[in-house]
């Protein structure tokens, strides 16, 4: 026999984003519902690493897109599903990291 599982979450279990430096390790949590006053990601708070900075883009504004669809698509989608019938979108994720400890 073979078994599988499948580890899933939904929309409305996406609380926050969260930027870790690669240099200094602080770690930024952006709730999914803040507002967009996130131009101070262009870099790292703690040790002035760029983040995101980029010369052709603007990828604060293209992060800020992302958590507003998010943020409206979680909304729409609970407001379906408070309706009767159709259906729930989860997100497949990859298995949580083993302790070690089982
Ligand atoms: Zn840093």
């Amino acid at each position: 026999m073979t078994s599988q599982t499948k580890h899933l979450i939904d929309f409305s279990d996406i609380l926050a984003f969260a930027f870790k430096c690669k240099q200094c390790g602080v770690v930024v949590s952006l709730p999914i519902a803040g507002n967009t006053k996130d131009k101070r990601l262009d870099k790292c708070p703690s040790c002035d690493e760029p983040w995101l900075v980029s010369d052709s883009e603007k990828l604060t504004d293209t992060f800020d897109q992302l958590r507003n669809h998010i943020r409206g698509f979680t909304q729409d989608m609970e407001r379906r599903q408070k309706r009767s019938g159709g259906f729930s979108l989860s997100i497949e994720i990859s298995a949580p990291a083993s302790s070690g400890k089982d």
